[in-house]
């Protein structure tokens, strides 16, 4: 995410690392909205193989082990994530068919083509875009395998200028739910359900434990310009989402291989 001045990706990557590790997710979500997705992928047995793109610490995922019986592998950039991420699958036991590796989601991914029967991605392919991400990602999937992911949407045909000019440096690809699901349709996939997740996705789950987070990150790293900057950031996002959640938010998308 960014503002007008800066993007995410300009900050050190160790300190967002450290910043995003003290949570349990590193976006907005929940488990009950991640097994609300999973209620529309079938078939996967013990042989099946998943993927999750962008799992960060692994919340998600760890919800996802949970429920499938099959193998799941994690795939994050952060190393930092990916340690947390394999202390969580060994705290809950899933460490024999739940692993996480270190690597990127661009081209190319390190699983085998047509090896997989599902991709899971939360708030992750908008580093890569939406259409390269299914493009790029489809190719790793079986036939009939399911893609699951979440992505800013434009949940009304008009919006406000701010908030328009917001989302436009941050993420020029945000779009409304028809145009997603026709490009989901366009890449190869059947589309099999869409959701928008509901606020408390972002603002019990995901802005409101930020806050007592930032006040230590202000006092351990104090006059830091580039922590403040990142904190101001973060808060400019936040109050943006709380004056104009009603114009987008972010949407489940479930696709099937064709
Ligand atoms: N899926 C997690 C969740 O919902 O809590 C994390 C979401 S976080 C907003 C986005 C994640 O994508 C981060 O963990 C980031 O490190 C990861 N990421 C960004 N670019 C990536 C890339 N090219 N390859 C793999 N992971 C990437």
């Amino acid at each position: 995410m960014s503002t007008e001045q800066n993007t995410i990706h300009e900050f050190d990557f160790n300190l967002i690392c450290e910043y995003f590790s003290m949570f349990e997710r590193q976006g907005p979500g929940s488990p009950e909205a991640t097994l609300k997705a999973l209620s529309f992928v079938e078939g996967l047995t013990a042989d099946s193989s998943a993927a999750d793109l962008g799992c960060g610490t692994g919340g998600q995922t760890m919800t996802l082990a949970g429920q499938l019986p099959c193998r799941i592998t994690g795939l994050d950039l952060f190393p930092g994530f990916i340690e947390r991420f394999k202390q969580n699958s060994v705290r809950l036991g899933f460490q024999d068919r739940v692993k996480g590796i270190v690597g990127s989601f661009a081209d190319p991914l390190p699983f085998e083509k047509e090896s997989l029967d599902l991709i899971w991605s939360e708030g992750a392919i908008y580093h890569i875009g939406f259409r390269k991400g299914i493009e790029t990602w489809r190719p790793y999937l079986k036939t009939g395998g399911y893609i699951a992911l979440t992505e800013a949407s434009w949940l009304t045909n008009n919006r406000p200028d701010e908030i328009r000019n917001f989302w436009m440096e941050a993420y020029n690809e945000i779009d409304t739910i028809p145009t997603k699901i026709k490009q989901i349709q366009d890449a190869g996939y059947l589309p099999v359900a869409s959701f928008v997740l509901p606020d408390y996705c972002w603002i019990e789950n995901f802005y409101l434990p930020q806050l007592q987070v930032q006040e230590e990150f202000l006092k351990k790293y104090p006059g830091n310009s580039t922590v403040e900057r990142f904190i101001e950031m973060e808060r400019h996002e936040q109050d943006l989402f709380m004056k104009y959640r009603e114009y987008y938010g972010y949407v489940f998308y479930i696709g099937r291989k064709l």
